[in-house]
């Protein structure tokens, strides 16, 4: 059984998925940039840590720039960050 606060949730998830899909996220169809062997930060240019791309080997940004990224996808998707 649904109720109106049913079908409001399923409203809101969808435009937030609308409002994800319209913008330009890391790691989805993005090329890595390299420069002298190294993949560097699509953003900041700084070579992207070792340890980074051993865990996730498509990566294109640096720590620093990837939560940035992340951050503004939470500010897009609703949730606050405190
Ligand atoms: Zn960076």
């Amino acid at each position: 059984m649904t109720d109106i606060c049913d079908d409001a949730q399923a409203a809101e998830v969808y435009i937030r998925l609308e409002a994800l899909a319209s913008v330009p996220f890391p790691d989805q169809g993005e090329a890595q940039r390299v420069e002298g062997g190294q993949v560097v930060c699509l953003d900041c240019g700084e070579p992207v840590a070792p340890a980074r791309l051993a865990a996730n080997p498509t990566v294109t940004r640096c720590v620093e720039c990837q939560a940035e990224q992340e951050h503004l996808r939470r500010q897009l998707s609703g949730h606050r960050v405190t």
